[in-house]
């Protein structure tokens, strides 16, 4: 590429480069309708002014989720004769009860928005408002699980209800972790679970029709082969019907087509992209993973990498739950932090799982009790190269 045409951000096949943008919205969502409606309904009663249930969402990351909630979102916006208020919240960046008062207020009351106000005064001034006209309040928690106090911030957001005279608080929370539920304190999940909805992961051509649209919103006329869309859509319904991976991959062979200055992207260029976008998803995946996961994960990486049981392909070595555990207090202490019991320890290997970075089984008979088999699913160099970075090491 010339530097001009980085400058100008003059491609020779994007009309609309943000059409490739994480945040780009395109204007119909493809095969959620009623998924939506599911959220439209229930939204209702707070857009009629009554206490409608809250919502729970979850479903695998890329399912479209934070999309579909979005674009009801906007329906709500046009909506003009309705005492109902929104806020998106991204608990990613919000991450405490505090923090998500602060956006709530400065997203509806900013006055009070920038002068470090203590949570009590916060609060009094969101019931006030809440109450000026008796209106609804609809607060959607995206990412609900990183919030570290959860336990205080839906028990607040609910006593409000019991605190205002007129109007009132409802909830959406969405989260990826399909783990998640079982976890909270009852209390606060019979208050966040009222009502559920789940996204599945989207098949292979569903993925293609995604791409597809993407593609006619922002990319010049004949410049991506229909075949690479398709061979796109297979890799990443593949790995996890996941849609952010397959746009990754095309925005990646854009880009690499772009250097190369060629005509079309070709199934080629996905190829060549593929090996990029998995880096960039293990990095951060790794990257926003809570402290003390990553230094487990580290400790079965360190492990793995002395390991010489090997499973029954030969190439991917296992390690122990116990010695991973062992080596995991070792590198907390000597980073002078506090390791987590194993109790915690066996929450976070599910969660490693669940995120596609380990494997486990159930070790046979014979080995001590609880021990599971780790094995780790990408390679243990690339996994600790990214924590040690983060913590020095
Ligand atoms: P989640 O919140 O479940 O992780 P997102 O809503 O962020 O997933 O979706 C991931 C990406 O895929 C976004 O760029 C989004 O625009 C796109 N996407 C997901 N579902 C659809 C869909 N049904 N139609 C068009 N684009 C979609
Ligand atoms: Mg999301």
């Amino acid at each position: 590429m010339e530097l001009k045409d980085i400058v100008t951000n003059e491609s020779a096949f994007l009309k609309d480069r943000n059409v490739l943008s994480p945040h780009y919205l395109p204007n119909t969502l493809l095969y959620r309708d009623e998924e939506m409606n599911k959220i439209r309904y229930a939204i209702a009663p707070t857009l009629k002014g009554e206490r409608g249930k809250n919502l729970f969402i979850y479903g695998k990351t890329g399912t479209g989720k934070t999309c579909c909630t979005k674009k009801v979102i906007e329906e709500i916006k046009t909506i003009t004769d309705i005492k109902t208020k929104v806020s998106y919240v991204n608990c990613r960046i919000y991450n405490s009860r505090y923090r998500v008062f602060t956006k709530i207020i400065s997203d509806h009351l900013s006055t009070y928005a920038k002068s470090g106000y203590g949570l009590p005064f916060l609060y009094e001034r969101f019931i006030d408002w809440i109450e000026e006209d008796g209106k609804t309040f609809l607060v959607v928690l995206d990412e609900v699980d990183m919030v570290k106090d959860l336990d205080e911030l839906v028990y607040t957001l609910s006593r409000a209800n019991d605190d205002v005279k007129s109007g009132g608080v409802s909830i959406i929370g969405i989260s990826n972790k399909l783990s998640f539920k079982e976890r909270l304190d009852p209390r606060t999940r019979s208050t966040l679970y009222e009502d559920e909805l789940v996204f599945t992961p989207y098949i292979s051509s569903q993925l293609f029709g995604i791409l597809k649209q993407r593609v006619e919103e922002g990319f010049k006329e004949n410049t991506v082969e229909e075949e690479a869309l398709a061979y796109a859509s297979a890799i990443a319904a593949k790995e996890s019907g996941d849609a952010r991976y397959a746009l990754k991959l095309l925005a990646k062979a854009t880009e690499l087509a772009e250097q190369k200055k060629l005509s079309k992207i070709t199934k080629k260029e996905i190829d060549e992209a593929r090996k990029n976008v998995e880096e960039e998803i293990i990095d951060e995946a790794i990257t926003t993973l809570p402290e003390h996961q990553q230094l487990l994960l580290y400790a079965i990486a360190c492990s793995s990498e002395k390991s010489f049981q090997k499973l029954n392909d030969g190439k991917e070595r296992i390690v122990f739950s116990g010695e991973a555990y062992d080596r995991y207090i070792s590198i907390s202490k000597s980073l002078k932090k506090e390791p987590k019991s194993i109790r915690w320890c066996r929450e976070y290997i599910s969660d490693l799982e669940s995120l596609g970075l380990i494997r486990t089984q159930e070790s046979g008979k014979g080995i001590r009790g609880h021990t599971k088999l780790i094995s780790l699913l990408y390679p243990p160099e690339r996994i600790k190269k990214v924590i040690e970075k983060k913590f020095s090491l």
